[in-house]
């Protein structure tokens, strides 16, 4: 198929890119700590415009000093750090960001247009760069929409603390160079709630940390809380009419999705977390309202009290979930859940994402070394009884009393459907994936980026989660 070429989109690198050999390398280009780039991202449906803002000293670069160009072809977009004496790449991330998920609603459909904050960070550069940033196309080839000259001695470049927030350390395993570090931020706790915000930490590394492939992979991480002090408890839920005065400025209803919560209040968000060193960024919002959300080397969200003592383990199933997108790049595998997104994944493209496939052909499905010779592909599954379940739960009312227990109960009709299937245990292409019940396949029938439940991440997915392990923990 034609699509197949586009799979391997250069991405990567069009200017001479390499690899770091040893750490002297790093030390010929950049010193150890942090160089962050603010801008404004602008546009509307099919237009956008990249806007500076600020650059930011922060403090010690958290990073590899190893591996500083991107081999792992993930993400939206694609910034490219180059030395601009030698022309070499010598740093580059992909990711994505709120704007693009903007650009798929109604609201950018109709024309109107929006701004969003965003950061890059990289390590703080010796000498000037040239930074540029790329954008996929619908085909997903690559397209640079902004490039700019930055000098390190530049006096635009803020060097005052930017968070005079209390650390804690809640897993040190070593050097920051070599682990991965994330940064826990709490928003909605006030001051007399830090206490909770710290157990509410803690509890969400050993939920990270019970789930495979993570468990297996502790000793890589260090993890860190920084504690936020909110003037109001909880966060704001426009649909209720409920608004508080939270520090990060997290909220339901992001582009109109009730249990979608993301913030907009990048620059603040990036000024507490400079606190801390971190590679990835999670915030916990202290509420009770099911709801979160993820973004490739953004940051993971998640709400974190239960509805009910008995729906306790969804946040937990939530946290882990959102941390998916943001760490690996992982793509939602459900699809019959309501979105904001209008054809998030264009008819026919193959998605980036390295759970999701629009090809379940044995010659090109994106995870075909995985599959035995002996699993049929497209791999059968009873859809048609789990559909039906699912459009039941999906005309349940939340306003009346019983609705969690019947949620549940419909959880548990579907987690039986999944289980029954023969092919459960291996991995193939089932279709129905990426918000989209036909044309779309995942590797597996159940998995973390699929159903409600606390089953682990299927094989691709953690293949792809450890492969960003090993990126950032050399
Ligand atoms: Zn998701």
């Amino acid at each position: 198929m034609k699509k197949r070429a586009l799979l391997f989109c250069f991405f990567l690198f069009t200017t001479s890119a390499f690899g770091f050999g040893n750490e002297e390398k790093f030390s010929t280009y950049f010193r150890d700590a942090t160089l962050r780039y603010d801008f404004y991202h602008v546009g509307t449906k099919g237009e956008e415009r990249i806007v500076p803002d600020k650059m930011y000293e922060e403090g010690t670069w958290a990073g590899s000093l190893v591996n500083l160009v991107d081999t792992l072809n993930l993400g939206e977009y694609l910034f490219k750090v180059i030395d601009m004496k030698t022309n070499r790449v010598v740093y580059s991330r992909g990711y994505s960001c709120m704007f693009n998920e903007w650009q798929t609603t109604d609201e950018a459909a109709s024309g109107v247009y929006r701004s969003f904050q965003e950061s890059v960070r990289f390590p703080y550069p010796l000498h000037s760069v040239q930074l540029t940033i790329s954008r996929r196309d619908k085909r997903m080839i690559c397209r640079e929409i902004f490039s700019a000259e930055i000098n390190p001695a530049s006096p635009e470049i803020h060097h005052e603390t930017l968070s005079p927030s209390k650390v804690i350390s809640i897993i040190k395993n070593g050097d920051s160079h070599k682990k991965v570090d994330i940064v826990i931020l709490g928003d909605g706790y006030t001051n007399d709630e830090m206490k909770k915000f710290d157990d509410d930490a803690k509890h969400f590394a050993s939920d990270l940390f019970s789930t495979s492939p993570f468990k297996e992979r502790e000793k890589d991480f260090n993890i860190w809380g920084v504690e936020v002090a909110s003037h109001e408890s909880g966060i704001d839920q426009p649909d209720r009419r409920l608004w508080v005065d939270n520090a990060l400025g997290t909220s339901y209803n992001t582009f109109g999705s009730a249990r979608y919560v993301l913030t907009d209040e990048n620059r603040v968000v990036r000024n507490y977390a400079a606190a801390a060193p971190y590679d990835f960024m999670i915030i916990l919002v202290n509420t009770n309202r099911y709801g979160g959300g993820g973004i490739y080397q953004l940051y993971a969200i998640s709400y974190t009290i239960g509805e009910t003592p008995a729906t306790a383990w969804q946040a937990d199933y939530v946290c882990v979930h959102e941390f998916g997108h943001c760490f690996a790049g992982l793509g939602d595998e459900y699809y019959s859940s309501s979105v904001a997104y209008n054809n998030f994944y264009p008819k026919g493209v193959e998605p980036w994402e390295p759970n999701l496939s629009a090809d379940p052909s044995r010659e090109h499905l994106k995870w075909r070394g995985m599959v035995s010779s002996t699993t049929p592909l497209p791999t059968p599954w009873n859809k048609t009884g789990f559909d039906s379940i699912e459009n039941e739960r999906a005309t349940l009312n939340p306003s009346l009393s019983n609705y969690l227990d019947s949620r549940q109960e419909l959880l548990e009709a579907e987690r039986k459907v999944l289980e029954a299937q023969k092919y459960k245990t291996v991995v193939g292409a089932f279709e129905g994936a990426g918000y989209s019940s036909t044309g779309l396949y995942r590797p597996s029938v159940d998995c973390r980026m699929f159903s409600l439940s606390l089953t682990g991440f299927d094989p691709v997915c953690s293949r792809a989660i450890e492969n960003m392990i090993d990126f950032y923990a050399k």
